[in-house]
């Protein structure tokens, strides 16, 4: 993969102000646009320029094809190419896409996914979290934009990202490590007091506690009725870790027993109880915004797909594989219905708004009917009220 320095700001997300600005930190900005003429294209094509991808494309009239400004193939005369400046042109003037650089694929962003995707991979083999310069060398990006980048596909700073994957680690290596400092070696972690501190954060509870199953975790639950059925909704201290859907109280509550069966359940008080109003509320009209803590168990790649899910508004859809692409795992298109299939928190992470790429409205935890209905809600109350968020997620 080329390590050129891509030209193209347009795929990029709001300004973000926790990403680091350092001395480089906009080598774009002292690039006037080029390209503009045929001359500046067709020295382009002959440069072969990685950098001009994307801005234009070439066709060649003898062979009925259109290029990538890189392509590898052998240089056309240049009375037969005429320039384009997007490939739906191209195509419209009757060309067809190059065999050899494809230029009908997705070609920035995903080749900003694939950057993306690699400093993922790189965080996770290493025993240390690298540091962000390196990490952005290895993209060929600056460190500022790769910060913006790495936040803007996966919904977490690279930081982030490596404590999320080290709490996976740990999480698989607890039960079955001799003992707490063995796994937390195994996860990279140099200093005892540097794991106990990072441990809540991760695990969601103390690592002894953890290790035994999570028994005596204390958490509070309450079944009520809300205008989709029965529901569901139960908590630790640290935030909501159930919200379930169903028409059949009994089962939800025999269904969440069988998920903590450990853990010390306990019955509402007045507090929790105005919790479940709030989510009632909630789910009836998520516009509304939740804003109650989310203790968010995952595996690092369940968090990612759920962050994506909590970025789709209310009223709006999203395919399993624009999910994919959007945490910078386009091939992860099965694992990621698998993350949305494993959320316990109905509404709050909205995998109710996923669905087949036809549209289908495909398989849904607590039942299809209630995905429909959810959905229907949010359409009819699209023009409503305005967006808000869907709360804050103490991940
Ligand atoms: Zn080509």
């Amino acid at each position: 993969m080329s390590l050129s320095q891509p030209t193209s700001r347009r795929r990029e997300s709001a300004p973000d102000s926790t990403a680091p600005r350092t001395g480089n930190a906009a080598p774009n900005a002292k690039r006037k646009p080029r390209y503009t003429t045929d001359a500046a294209r067709w020295a382009a094509v002959i440069a072969r320029d990685k950098a001009a991808d994307g801005r234009f494309y070439y066709a060649v009239r003898t062979t009925g094809v259109y290029c990538r400004p890189s392509c590898g193939a052998r240089l056309a005369l240049r009375e037969n190419v005429s320039f384009h400046d997007s490939r739906e042109a191209a195509e419209h003037a009757g060309f067809r896409p190059c065999k050899r650089c494809k230029p009908d694929k997705a070609g920035l962003a995903a080749e900003h996914a694939a950057r993306i995707a690699a400093a993922c991979r790189r965080i996770e083999s290493a025993d240390a979290m690298p540091s962000l310069e390196m990490l952005a060398s290895e993209a060929g990006l600056s460190t500022y934009h790769f910060h913006r980048l790495f936040k803007s596909v996966t919904g977490l700073t690279p930081r982030a990202y490596a404590n999320a994957r080290r709490g996976e680690r740990v999480r698989s290596t607890l039960p079955i490590a001799s003992s707490v400092t063995e796994a937390l070696y195994d996860a990279g972690f140099n200093s005892n007091g540097r794991f106990y501190a990072a441990a809540g954060d991760m695990l969601g509870m103390k690592p002894a506690v953890f290790r035994d199953g999570g028994a005596n975790e204390v958490i509070r639950f309450a079944v009520a009725q809300c205008a989709l059925g029965a529901l569901l909704v139960a908590a630790t201290p640290r935030g909501l870790c159930a919200i379930s859907l169903g028409d059949d109280p009994d089962a939800l509550v025999r269904e969440f027993q069988d998920r903590f069966p450990q853990a010390q359940l306990i019955g509402a008080d007045a507090k929790f109880e105005r919790w479940v109003a709030q989510v009632i509320g909630f789910v009836e009209t998520p516009r509304i915004g939740l804003g109650l803590p989310l203790d968010v168990r995952g595996t690092a790649f369940q968090q990612r797909v759920w962050q994506a899910l909590r970025d789709i508004p209310p009223g709006q859809t999203a395919s399993y594989s624009d999910v994919a692409e959007r945490i910078g795992s386009p091939r992860s298109v099965r694992a990621v219905a698998m993350a949305c299939a494993a959320n316990t928190l109905a509404v709050a992470i909205p995998c109710h708004r996923v669905v087949r790429q036809n549209g289908d409205v495909s398989g849904y935890r607590w039942g299809v009917a209630k995905k429909r209905a959810l959905l229907a809600r949010e359409a009819s109350e699209g023009a409503r009220t305005p967006g808000a968020s869907t709360g804050d997620v103490n991940a």
